[in-house]
């Protein structure tokens, strides 16, 4: 059985870094070449066509159908230029990827023969037979049909031959049944709710882009090493493994010097990327071994979020031809760091103002802390939803890992703007400020852009970060669709701008002025929003404890956290604000708990499989050797001298029985607690089941496996183990 391990690794020291194909160093001569983009649209559409879809990108109109049918024949004329020969409606169903499904141009012709077709109506809208995508009921199989329609708002591009559109996926009766549905609705919300803030300040800003850079951590295997791993093969993490004797605490693979194989990969994939107009910028080695990071050029959320799911394709998919796989899960080793995506996000004017950024004046900076506090106070409000938007069965394996920020939501500002939050609090009063007052504040808040400019203040422990001109959520999970956590963040925003509005109108109306009424409102809310501010280690014992004081959730339980996307409070922002309606939040939440339950489902039989038919199996081989050593020993020595040197070895014989054992009655265990919780039809209460009762088991057995692993002859142990899938490439 270990044959398999011997050979992989065998094929992993032959390895030679694989050459990148040739391409100029200047990246502007293929940056976006398979996008078809502004120049592309100038170059392939009439002008009409052009200012049309230009006009639906940035206004949101709607594209006549006669238009349609010109940008389909542009886009398709491109496309055939470049090879293509299918194209697809690309969109993200509630799973964990993109789904596609292509259709060759081919149609024929009205007088015989075959022409390359694709019209108007196929650019807008498809029908994929949408039944087995998750949908939490909302769709039944009878009557499967969904459709995808076009959004304009992200261009068309090409992967291989095949021209992808990107589009939203809903059912016939129209409720959404992805994720770029609801972001787009979300993003909507928070531009008009951020625009009518701003209007305060400037009366100039009437579009508000909510901006994302995400930043995508991942570990890389040699392929060789994944197939002898029926664990990475199913479930993309190992449920078994010993710590390798050294890992990460030496603390240097962090920034060290990008190793051959995997630079020629990176090289690679981001020419790819590059093409594909995703503007990648930094890589770096990551904390664990085999750990590396990608980060691009932050963009508008929604674009930026199409390009995070194909990058995550483009990776797998470049990967393999370096004979390397791409582990995205968020903990694919125990004991090392998992992985993260860490989502940078702001809010940008159309006059080119980032409202998270201090202004250069008293009154930018009032701007500034308006949308500051109305985030902290967002957050506060919203923790439990923020939560339950990044909690998965996988990243539950690292929140709260000593290594990632825990399931107690906080935010970290920094002590400089900490500082000024005090001050505010300190000097405005309800009543009316006197002038002196007035200056001294606006003397302090003046005084900002300098203080953070000097502020290398980073607090990497911390779930939500301001970093200076953006907030950093860093507890999103590296395998998550990023719209999970940027729907629920920009419309809680969006909600708390909105109230935000009102409370300050009311002020105003009773005859005080718009800063000072500014100033109240700002001053109430930070105070009222105060416990969720932490600076402090989050990684600490002791923050647990202050946390639970303040009245901070802590939820490490998914089904828990998932099903408090029901509470009413969190209908009441995410039902109130129009981004779903409650089927269709209520089949979402559906979804959720049914793939928790499916990956604890799929990885507790992967474990109980391997336990019973690798694991066993070779210690009871290993077993029976030292058996015949000891039997052989009786024949040759009389019984004191056996008794003398047989102990140690009778003892080990015994310890591998007990292992064995254990290992046995507790497979056996949790197939029988996941026969039970199989019997429940309810998916809420089928996932509190599979939490509760079959996910204790994973450490358990692991546990006795791991041990049996150190005892065991390593010349016959199946599975590669720790060392060699980090260190070995
Ligand atoms: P670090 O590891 O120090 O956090 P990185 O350079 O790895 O920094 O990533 C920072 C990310 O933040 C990049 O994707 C960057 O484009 C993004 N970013 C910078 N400014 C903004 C902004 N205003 N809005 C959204 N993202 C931003
Ligand atoms: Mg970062």
């Amino acid at each position: 059985m270990a044959e398999l391990r011997f050979r992989a690794l065998q094929e992993v020291f032959s390895r030679q870094p694989i050459a990148v194909e040739n391409q100029s160093n200047e990246v502007s001569e293929y940056f976006a070449e398979r996008v078809f983009d502004k120049p592309k649209m100038q170059k392939y559409l009439s002008r009409e066509a052009y200012l049309s879809v230009t006009r639906a990108i940035e206004e949101g109109t709607a594209i006549h159908r006669k238009i349609a049918d010109q940008v389909a024949s542009g886009m398709k004329a491109w496309a055939l230029e470049f090879g293509a020969t299918h194209y697809t409606h690309w969109f993200h169903p509630l799973t964990d990827g993109t789904a596609e499904k292509h259709d060759g141009f081919i149609e024929f012709g009205d007088y015989g023969g075959s022409i390359e077709s694709f019209s108007g109506k196929l650019l807008a809208q498809q029908e994929p037979d949408a039944s087995s995508f998750p949908s939490g009921g909302i769709r039944n199989t009878f009557e499967a049909r969904g459709y995808t329609a076009w959004d304009v708002s992200s261009p068309a591009f090409i992967v291989g031959e095949t021209l992808c559109i990107p589009t939203v996926f809903v059912s016939y009766t129209g409720e959404a049944l992805d994720f770029k549905t609801p972001l787009l609705k979300a993003l909507a919300a928070i531009d008009k709710a951020a625009a009518d803030v701003c209007h305060y300040f400037d009366k100039n800003v009437n579009k508000i882009i909510p901006t994302l850079g995400w930043e995508q951590e991942y570990f890389l295997i040699d392929t060789a090493l994944f197939q002898a791993r029926p664990d990475l093969i199913l479930t993309n993490r190992t449920l078994m493994g010993h710590q390798s004797s050294k890992d990460q605490q030496l603390d240097d693979h962090y920034f060290g010097s990008i190793p051959e194989r995997v630079g020629a990969f990176m090289k690679d994939f981001e020419m790819e990327a590059y093409k594909l107009g995703i503007p990648v910028k930094t890589r770096h080695n990551e904390v664990a071994p085999n750990q590396f990071e990608c980060a691009p050029i932050f963009e508008e959320v929604n674009l930026a979020n199409d390009h995070n799911q194909l990058v995550m394709d483009v990776m797998k998919r470049v990967a393999s031809k370096h004979n390397f796989r791409v582990l995205l899960h968020e903990k694919p080793f125990a004991g090392i760091n998992g992985s993260g995506k860490h989502n940078n996000w702001s809010l940008m004017t159309n006059t080119n103002v980032n409202l998270l950024s201090p202004g250069k004046n008293p009154k930018g900076n009032l701007q500034f802390l308006t949308f500051l506090v109305c985030v902290v106070k967002a957050i506060y409000e919203n923790q439990d939803l923020i939560r339950a938007s990044i909690l998965t069965a996988g990243n539950a394996q690292r929140l709260g890992a000593n290594e990632a920020p825990p399931a107690i939501i906080s935010i970290f500002l920094g002590s400089k703007l900490t500082a000024t939050l005090d001050e505010i609090v300190e000097k405005v009063t309800d009543s009316k400020m006197t002038p002196d007052e007035k200056t001294e504040l606006k003397l302090g808040i003046g005084k900002i852009p300098e203080i953070l400019l000097d502020n290398t203040d980073r607090n990497r422990t911390s779930p939500f970060a301001f970093t200076g001109n953006r907030f950093e959520f860093r507890a999103v999970g590296s395998s998550a669709n990023c719209a999970s956590a940027m729907i629920v963040l920009n419309t809680a925003v969006a909600d708390q701008l909105k109230k935000f509005k009102i409370d300050v109108d009311a002020i105003i109306n009773k005859g005080v002025k718009k800063d000072e009424a500014i100033f109240q409102v700002v001053k109430k809310y930070i105070v009222y929003s105060e416990k969720i501010r932490f600076e402090g280690d989050s990684y600490s014992e002791e923050w647990k404890n202050e946390a639970a004081k303040r009245g901070l959730t802590n939820i490490t339980s998914v089904p828990e956290s998932l099903a408090l996307y029901l509470s009413h409070k969190a209908k009441k922002v995410l039902i109130g604000n129009g981004i779903f309606v409650e089927k269709e939040l209520e089949g979402r939440v559906e979804v959720e708990f049914e793939k928790f339950t499916k990956k604890i489902q799929i990885e507790s039989r992967v474990l109980g499989d391997l336990a019973i038919n690798h694991i066993v199996p070779t210690a009871i081989q290993y077993q029976n050797t030292l058996i015949e050593n000891v039997s052989g020993l009786k024949n040759i020595y009389n019984e004191d001298e056996f008794n003398e040197l047989a102990g140690a070895r009778k003892e080990l014989i015994k310890e591998i029985s007990e292992h064995i054992s254990i290992i046995k009655a507790k497979v056996y265990e949790m197939v029988e607690a996941r026969k039970v919780a199989n019997k429940i039809e309810n998916q809420k209460n089928k996932a509190f089941a599979y939490e509760k009762n079959v996910n204790p088991f994973f450490d358990k057995i692991r546990y006795h496996i791991d041990k049996l692993e150190l005892i065991v002859d390593n010349e016959i142990w199946p599975l590669p183990k720790y060392r060699e899938l980090l260190f070995t490439r």
